[in-house]
């Protein structure tokens, strides 16, 4: 089969590789139909993510039809359509019990990392019971493919965590697809106001299409003054990082009002400082989390009764046979305008 592969820092290539077998009774083979590109693949690929080894097959989100399900899977068979969670969970170990399955003793984040992943033609999904999700008949697959990893992650490591609620004032620094997945989960609470910040002119126009209320270019203008001055001198009751460096979780810092919570979303891969002088006494929360998916249920019943479209986030598309096209066109995303890019297999 045809497969993605990290061969280490800046090397990838489109590779023929065995197609994968089952090799625990609770594993499922699934067939790819859709899969996409996330800005962690782009990490992995700077070599950010130590995990991750050369020879690794990348992808860790998609949808498919399982080929093959182990002898121990009991809630899928040949055939059925399937959701891939970007997360592997058993179900039974003492994370996975208190709903952290990113944290999963036997499994969390390794598809794509640790273990092969759904940028081919076939993938081994391994706790497939508790790792998939049914696809309903009339679902659009494109959009359900939003659901796993960036629609999950913008709403847990995002609004959940960052308790946005009714009537609150909510920024988000960052309008990549994890901040837009945000922006559009974010509305579930009817907050009073949304502020985007972001870099590209594009991305804040796409956000105003979203539902932000106001947004800052921070190329332009000085996004702490900005918010001082659109909140009274008061700053927002959630601010969420989504985008991984310190200049964005220092923002957040200094537009964080007396209890309220930065949610940080971003990877980090250098230290960032936190101004305890001045937040000490300001009663504030700040969160880190790793997605954990125990909202993809929920989420892909709101998709299915249309109060949310995450097929909004797909900007382009592409096949397998062209998946480096399709890096190139992610990887430039400020010439391109790419959120989110389909790979059909
Ligand atoms: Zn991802
Ligand atoms: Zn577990």
């Amino acid at each position: 089969m045809k497969a993605l592969v990290y061969h280490g820092p800046g090397q990838k290539s489109l590779d023929e590789r065995p197609v994968p077998e089952i090799q625990h009774p609770t594993d499922a083979i699934v067939k790819i139909s859709k899969t996409t590109i996330c800005g962690t693949d782009l990490h992995i690929l700077k070599g950010d993510v130590a995990t991750c080894a050369p020879g690794r097959i990348l992808g860790h989100e998609g949808t498919g039809i399982i080929e093959k399900a182990g002898s121990g899977v009991t809630s899928f068979r040949a055939g059925d359509r399937v959701l891939i969670s970007c997360i592997s969970a058993c179900g039974r170990c003492d994370y996975c019990r208190r709903g952290m399955t990113s944290h999963c003793a036997n499994g969390g984040w390794i598809l794509g990392n640790q273990i092969d992943g759904t940028q081919a033609e076939y993938v081994r999904i391994p706790h497939a019971d508790t790792s998939l999700y049914p696809i309903p008949v009339d679902a659009d697959e494109e959009a359900l493919v939003m659901l796993s990893d960036i629609l999950p992650t913008g709403f847990e490591c995002g609004v959940l965590n960052g308790k946005v609620a009714p009537g609150s004032i909510v920024a988000i620094v960052g309008a990549g697809p994890i901040g837009l997945a945000a922006l559009l989960t974010a509305q579930f609470y009817t907050p009073a106001e949304i502020i985007m910040i972001d870099l590209d002119e594009n991305r804040l126009a796409v956000a105003r299409q979203f539902g932000a209320t106001s947004t800052i270019n921070a190329a332009s203008a000085d996004p702490v003054a900005e918010i001082l001055r659109l909140t009274g001198n008061r700053g927002v009751d959630t601010a969420i990082e989504a985008v991984g460096v310190p200049a964005s979780f220092i923002t957040c810092e200094n537009i964080i009002a007396p209890g309220g919570t930065i949610a940080n979303i971003g990877v980090h891969g250098v230290k960032v400082d936190l101004h305890l002088e001045k937040l000490w006494s300001q009663n504030v929360t700040i969160t880190t989390r790793l997605v954990d998916t125990m909202t993809t249920p929920m989420l892909l019943k709101t998709v299915q009764a249309k109060k949310l479209d995450p097929r909004q986030l797909i900007t382009h598309h592409f096949t397998l046979g062209t998946i480096l096209d399709a890096y190139e066109t992610f990887g430039h995303a400020a010439t391109t305008q790419a959120l989110k890019v389909i790979i059909s297999v």
